[in-house]
């Protein structure tokens, strides 16, 4: 069991709302496991590279305004986030 740094208290495992802005606009990510604590010390979990990648993807479609997505969804489209974040035809 991790405990926080901040405050000693135990973490519980929620679901939140990242934020994520870029040139033209922002995205929200509703469904994203977080790791919280009582005093409000937040850990995100290992899914950020996804958040990462689509703010890429829609920067370099030129997409503008307010994107709103659940992870769920991302993760269902895009289950390997890395090809997000590589460059168009490129292989791996
Ligand atoms: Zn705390």
């Amino acid at each position: 069991m991790t405990h926080c740094v901040r405050c000693g208290g135990e973490y519980k495992h929620m679901m939140k709302t990242q934020t994520a802005s870029y040139n033209g606009g922002s995205l929200s990510v509703s469904d994203f496991p977080v790791k919280q604590c009582e005093c409000d010390t937040v850990i995100s979990l290992s899914d950020g590279v996804l958040i990462d990648g689509y703010k890429l993807l829609l920067e370099r479609h030129g997409i503008i305004g307010k994107v709103v997505v659940s992870l769920g969804k991302l993760k269902e489209r895009y289950p390997r986030p890395m090809d997000l974040v590589l460059p168009y035809g490129q292989t791996r």
